[in-house]
């Protein structure tokens, strides 16, 4: 019995896993916190703020360690802090 409560846990556990995953944050972390806490998880997991740099082109977010943008396929800089604050870097 109490396996199958600990199985429904890791599983719906997932849920803020994948939300979180999606703002550039940590997928096994929020696993974890979520399978244990799920009540709590899930709604910080939905208020979380984006933390994935967006494209000084387009705008779009993108994973900090990409190199080119899979919105507008334009070359981004190297730096990921350069990317995040976008066009007030290049001064
Ligand atoms: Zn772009």
């Amino acid at each position: 019995m109490s396996i199958v409560i600990i199985l429904l846990a890791v599983a719906l556990g997932l849920i803020p896993a994948f939300i979180a995953r999606g703002k550039g944050r940590s997928f096994l972390g929020w696993w974890i916190f979520g399978a244990l806490l799920l009540i709590v998880a899930l709604p910080l997991a939905l208020v979380q703020k984006d933390r994935r740099p967006r494209c000084p082109h387009c705008a779009e977010m993108v994973q900090t360690a990409a190199t080119v943008c899979p919105h507008c396929q334009r070359t981004l800089g190297q730096d990921p802090e350069r990317v995040m604050h976008g066009s007030a870097a290049t001064e």
